[in-house]
């Protein structure tokens, strides 16, 4: 049975980087956090660092965050007389904001698979590295990472290590780069015959894409206002 007396609160950190100008390279890069026990929550900003081009140094960008959760993992928080035990559920980032704070390899690179520790393929004509044996190789756990075992993964030490975290299982992929902008995008444009630009036999007509186009922007019309980006309609 679970402790009454000592009540968990989960929060996940989010961290991204922003363009504050479209015309320079000012960059900001909050620490986003939100709690998830609280299903009605809004995030919250842990701290702002602002530059030109991403930061350079993860020590520098991750201190004070870090120094407030050690001790919010040491000592928890007490509330109204109740304490409180902090965990982190997840941090969620972009790949490249991933292969940052984890000091890894990029996806594109030998070793650069978060989840297991096949070198990969290069493909030449497609400029591209691929990950594609699902069953041969270990996966990567938190023991391994953290006593770098795969060598050709890492390229530097996390500033994360000394929190309570599982440096494999709370990093989730991101659904957004892996299959919209990367799987769903090519799909796209083998079926709308930009890929080979050849003609192909499954080629989506203009009135097919008229429809798609016209049924998005139907759909952006019901989104909700914290969508950031709606379908909207795009010219062929
Ligand atoms: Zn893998």
């Amino acid at each position: 049975m679970k402790d009454p007396g000592n009540k968990v609160i989960v929060i996940n950190i989010n961290i991204d980087g922003i363009p504050v100008f479209p015309t320079n390279t000012v960059e900001m890069e909050p620490i986003l956090c939100r709690v998830v026990s609280a299903i009605d929550s809004e995030p919250f900003v842990v701290s702002i660092s602002a530059g030109k081009g991403k930061s350079k140094s993860l020590g520098e960008f991750f201190c004070p965050f870090l120094e407030e959760m050690i001790q919010f993992e040491k000592e928890g928080l007490e509330l109204d007389g109740q304490r409180y035990t902090i965990k982190i559920g997840a941090i969620i980032c972009d790949a490249p904001a991933r292969q940052f704070v984890k000091a890894i390899k990029g996806h594109n690179r030998y070793g650069g698979c978060e989840r297991c520790t096949q070198k990969g393929t290069h493909i030449k004509a497609h400029k591209r590295m691929v990950f594609a044996n699902l069953y041969d190789f270990a996966l990567r756990t938190e023991n391994s990472f953290r006593n770098k075992t795969s060598k050709n993964h890492h390229v530097g030490t996390s500033p994360l290590l000394p929190l309570h975290l599982d440096m494999i299982s709370s990093f989730p992929l991101d659904y957004m780069h892996l299959v919209l902008l990367c799987v769903f995008k090519r799909l796209i444009l083998v079926w709308s015959g930009q890929w080979h630009k050849k003609k192909l036999r499954h080629k989506i007509g203009m009135r097919e894409k008229a429809c798609i186009d016209r049924r998005l922007r139907r759909i952006g019309i019901s989104y909700p206002k914290y969508f950031y980006r709606i379908p909207r309609s795009r010219a062929y």
